[in-house]
């Protein structure tokens, strides 16, 4: 997948969160300084005001205090008159209201304090008159201090409502202040009374800001999850094929490059299969679209069956292809899996009349999905005619001839625009005299980059993309020049033959077409051969019947190459009148006890092309013995390492003088 769609995949599947995230803590800390502000600014005012009037009695109080105590810190006895009892009281250094001492560290720390300047008030969850042991073990926090106090509020009395005191909530303190430079310290047990309005108020206000963050938080949150199910929805149309109802090539390939992934740790090993119907869309002009859709949705089916759900994958790659990543445990078993799922997809199928062809490549780690898919259906378009089962897997020299493949194509108009493709030429010997009598020319690309290239691993190439056109006027500008220049400089110039490829025979007025690249040239057509090679009798045989009329009628000389060689056909030299007939190299070749055999048909081959009137050559001919025997046979001509290999135009100019 491209890098930009798999992006865009991954931000749809995404569901991101952090903003969201970001968003609410940002609402939630503004709404909690708000209620924080609130809740100070109420505490400031209505409890700080309450606790300063205690403070102020409390100050009063350790005045009178301070007054009484000796300077030195010792333990004291103050006798106290109580005006409401009309009492005499002792006050030594504990006592229930308020406790002085000279040399008790009280902790507070656990207390939960309030403080204002420099007096601090130390709220208690006490209910009824303190103890100074109270604060021993005291651990007290704020909802302690406040359910002590509603505990404690103090309604009156419930027969006289005049005299019910229902708006006070009393929390309880102790103020501390320090006496006589700190050598003795009041503890003042103190009330701090509020109005339970106030505290309703403030109650109320927090809860109306608890309500307005919770119920917008509410509704976000809502709408969040609604979104992201949404978009989990979207994410899986993406995923969606909608022929077959399951997953598609997306899918597919975000899944397995997670499992192949995995392989590294899991040391499972996959089979990435390429499985596909052969002749689909003829199928679909036969029985429609609907049909063609139905067939598509009867094969997933069976695939979905056929495969083990959570460990392995499949998708329709497209029309009736489909891509499966198999689990391999070897090449024998993945090949049985397979030819199991192609039997059984043809009884599904039955009673049309169908096959399918898969291509197979192991998916190692490391490698892109939609690479290793490339591989097994590369695999899958190679499958030659031989194989019965259609089944192939694919192997390194596939992709090496792929990008060769490659590198020609694209280099090749480049190398003959700069001169890399070149014209060799191969002497033909006379068999008797053994005189030159004629050359064939022969491609070369030398390129800076690769070097020296033969014709074996472009020409086929070319004639697959149809460049082979361009080559072949080329090659007979070029020996044609050389030609028309070799004459003028009055020279020995023996005929030289050019092969046209059959894929040139399909064109439309091929002969006058090379008749005027040889006359724009200026060279005479009688030097000029042109050898047809004998598959290209397989195509359409009156057009290169008429062809090969008309260019013998110009005055070339044409030939069939390679006689003998893969689909011979006799009958072709029934029907055309060719001048020259080249005796395949593969006669002089093979097996000894086979040569007697060859020889036979070879001299029978000399004799029948006597009889048509058509001059021999042999090819390949690499010993003297051939020689010898082609001579003896009345042979024309040959052609072989013998007596020269194909060569550059210099030394083929040499060989010319020589003779
Ligand atoms: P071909 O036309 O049959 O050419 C004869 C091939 O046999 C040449 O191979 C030549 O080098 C080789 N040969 C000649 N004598 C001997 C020998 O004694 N021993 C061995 N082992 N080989 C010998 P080359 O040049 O590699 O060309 C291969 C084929 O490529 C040619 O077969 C021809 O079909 C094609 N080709 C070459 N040049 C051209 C071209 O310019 N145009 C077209 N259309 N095809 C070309
Ligand atoms: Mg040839
Ligand atoms: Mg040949």
């Amino acid at each position: 997948m491209k890098k930009s769609n798999q992006k865009k995949v991954n931000k749809l599947k995404r569901i991101s969160v952090v903003p969201h995230i970001i968003m609410l803590l940002i609402f939630v800390t503004l709404i909690g300084v708000m209620a924080a502000a609130f809740i100070e600014v109420f505490l400031i005012y209505v409890v700080g005001d309450r606790i300063d009037a205690e403070v102020a009695s409390t100050q009063k109080f350790a005045n009178f205090i301070e007054s009484q105590l000796p300077d030195d810190g010792e333990d004291f006895t103050i006798t106290l008159y109580d005006w409401e009892t009309e009492d005499y009281g002792i006050l030594d250094n504990e006592t229930d209201e308020f406790i002085v001492t000279p040399n008790r560290e009280i902790n507070l720390d656990n207390y939960v304090t309030f403080g204002f300047g420099e007096q601090k008030a130390y709220f208690d969850s006490i209910n009824g008159a303190p103890t100074s042991d109270m604060f021993e073990d005291s651990e007290i926090d704020l909802s302690d201090v406040f359910f002590g106090a509603l505990e404690n509020i103090n309604f009156g009395d419930f027969t006289n409502p005049g005299a019910l005191n229902r708006d006070m909530i009393t929390f309880h303190a102790w103020l501390v202040q320090p006496l006589k430079d700190g050598r003795y310290t009041l503890y003042d047990s103190s009330d701090i009374i509020l109005r339970v309005k106030d505290v309703f108020y403030m109650v109320a206000v927090i809860t109306i800001m608890g309500l307005m963050v919770a119920i917008p938080l509410i509704l976000y949150i809502i709408t969040l999850i609604v979104s992201m199910v949404n978009q989990k929805k979207s994410a899986r149309l993406l995923y969606y094929d909608p022929i077959t109802g399951g997953r598609n090539w997306l899918y597919f390939e975000n899944h397995g490059e997670g499992m192949v992934k995995k392989t590294k740790r899991n040391g499972k090993k996959y089979a990435m299969v390429s499985l596909r119907m052969e002749r689909y869309q003829s199928f679909c002009a036969c029985y429609g679209a609907a049909s063609g859709e139905d067939v598509i949705e009867r094969i997933n089916a069976v695939i979905k069956v056929s495969l083990n759900k959570r460990k392995e994958l499949f998708a329709r790659y497209s029309e009736a292809e489909f891509s499966l990543l198999l689990l391999m445990d070897s090449v024998e078993k993945v090949n049985s899996r397979v030819s199991k799922l192609k039997a059984d997809l043809i009884k599904v199928l039955a009673p049309h009349k169908v096959d399918f062809v898969a291509g197979i490549c192991e998916a190692r780690y490391g490698e892109k999905i939609d690479a290793i898919y490339s591989n097994a259906s590369l695999a899958r378009k190679n499958i030659q005619p031989n194989n019965a089962e259609k089944i192939a897997w694919f192997d390194e020299t596939l992709r090496e001839e792929q990008l060769w493949e490659r590198y020609v194509e694209e280099n090749m108009e480049r190398a003959l625009k700069e001169g890399e493709l070149h014209v060799y030429l191969q002497p033909k010997y006379n068999a008797e005299s053994e005189k030159l009598g004629g050359a064939e020319a022969l491609i070369r690309w030398i390129s800076k980059e690769k070097g020296f290239i033969g014709p074996g691993k472009f020409i086929p190439i070319f004639e697959k993309n149809g460049f082979i056109t361009h080559i072949d006027d080329f090659m007979i500008s070029s020996v044609a020049k050389l030609q028309a220049q070799w004459v003028k400089e009055g020279r020995n110039v023996v005929p030289i033959s050019v092969n046209v490829s059959r894929a040139h025979f399909t064109q439309e007025g091929l002969a006058e077409h090379i008749c005027k690249l040889v006359d724009d040239a200026g060279a005479p057509k009688e030097l000029i051969e042109l050898e047809l090679t004998e598959s290209a009798f397989f195509e359409d045989k009156d057009v290169l019947i008429n062809t090969v009329d008309k260019l013998k009628n110009m005055g070339f000389k044409v030939s069939m190459d390679d006689f003998g060689a893969g689909y011979s056909s006799l009958n072709s030299l029934k029907d055309l009148k060719l001048d020259v007939l080249k005796i395949d190299a593969d006669f002089f070749r093979g097996r000894e006890e086979n040569e007697q055999r060859g020889s036979l048909i070879v001299s029978e081959t000399i004799q029948l092309a006597k009889s048509l009137g058509m001059t021999t050559v042999a090819e390949g001919i690499e010993s003297a013995d051939q020689v010898e025997f082609l001579a003896k046979n009345g042979c024309d001509l040959i052609q072989g390492y013998y007596f020269a290999k194909p060569m550059p135009v210099d030394e083929y100019i040499e060989r010319m003088t020589k003779g």
